[in-house]
């Protein structure tokens, strides 16, 4: 029986706690098989080229459809599944279905565009997520170009000159390394410095302090100047108003990604959204 208020937040926490461990230990118990089921999806989100207004590329984010608890965004199991050493597991996934997914566009005669994934530094530790990467563009025929690698901040952090010189092999290959959320959390300005990549995705932050700080606008100019100074294309994440925009094409951002341009979506839905709107695709020829 509850006593005073203090009881009655104690229950509501403790609830709460509950309801969230209890959440936790569903995505462990049952993540094998909702990939194995397919309640696993790859969702895309399009890229724009700022200076044209076309669709450079789509970043491929995962989604959880589960028939029993609903719909599971990333940030309700992608970090549980790291802590359980389980990432891989979606991680693999998301490579062979974003394959699978470019095949069926080439069979059926469709434009594309080079697709994006976001892998975890746990992928290092777990699998051998490049050599996956490689068999399975290999087996599914789809280009090198084709497939860009995004790696957060934090990855670089831990097992530096491992993760370091396997990204140095793979861009040897041909492959596009993207370092994504740039800005946030762990982040340094000499990483840039250190590693080579070939886009700098800035953080949703930025857009979201520009819009009550101009400063932050300044900010982001010189750190898009400097990006490119080092041959490195920034993307700007988060664009969700028409000043963003317009912000973006002033200040010489080469590609951009928000709710503006469209949600992420299945495969599906967003090439008919992208019909309906008359936007177009940027093909490479
Ligand atoms: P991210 O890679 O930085 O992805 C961008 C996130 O911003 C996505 O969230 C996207 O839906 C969201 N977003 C896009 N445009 C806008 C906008 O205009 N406004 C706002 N407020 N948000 C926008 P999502 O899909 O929930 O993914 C969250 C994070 O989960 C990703 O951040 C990525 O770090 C991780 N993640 C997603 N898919 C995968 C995956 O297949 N593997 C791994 N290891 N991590 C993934
Ligand atoms: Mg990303
Ligand atoms: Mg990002
Ligand atoms: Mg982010």
């Amino acid at each position: 029986s509850v006593k005073n208020r203090h009881d009655v937040n104690y229950c509501i926490y403790d609830e709460m706690l509950r309801d969230r461990l209890r959440r936790q230990q569903y995505v462990v118990d049952h993540i094998e098989e909702a990939v194995e089921k397919e309640y696993v999806k790859v969702y895309y989100q399009p890229v724009i080229r700022v200076k044209t207004g076309k669709i450079c590329g789509y970043e491929a984010l995962v989604r959880w459809e589960d028939p029993n608890i609903g719909l599971l965004l990333p940030s309700e199991f992608v970090e549980t599944l790291e802590q359980f050493h389980l990432i891989h597991i979606v991680d693999r996934f998301v490579v062979k279905k974003v394959c699978l997914d470019y095949k069926a566009l080439v069979d059926a005669g469709e434009p594309v565009v080079p697709v994006s994934i976001n892998i975890s530094r746990l992928d290092f530790e777990l699998c051998d997520i490049f050599g996956i990467i490689e068999n399975t563009r290999e087996e599914y025929g789809m280009p090198i170009n084709m497939l860009d690698i995004e790696i957060t901040e934090s990855a670089l952090n831990d097992n530096v000159g491992y993760i370091k010189s396997e990204c140095e092999k793979m861009r040897k290959k041909g492959y596009q390394i993207w370092l994504d959320d740039f800005g946030c959390g762990y982040s340094s300005l000499n990483t840039i410095a250190e590693y080579d990549f070939d886009v700098l995705k800035l953080d949703l932050i930025f857009l979201k302090s520009f819009d009550r700080n101009p400063k932050t606008g300044t900010l982001m100019s010189y750190i898009m100047e400097g990006a490119k100074g080092m041959s490195l294309q920034p993307l700007c994440e988060g664009v969700e108003t028409e000043q963003h925009y317009e912000f973006l094409k002033k200040a010489g951002c080469e590609r951009a990604q928000g709710f503006f341009f469209g949600k992420p979506m299945p495969m599906e839905e967003t090439r008919a959204f992208t019909r309906n709107k008359g936007l177009e695709w940027e093909t490479k020829n």
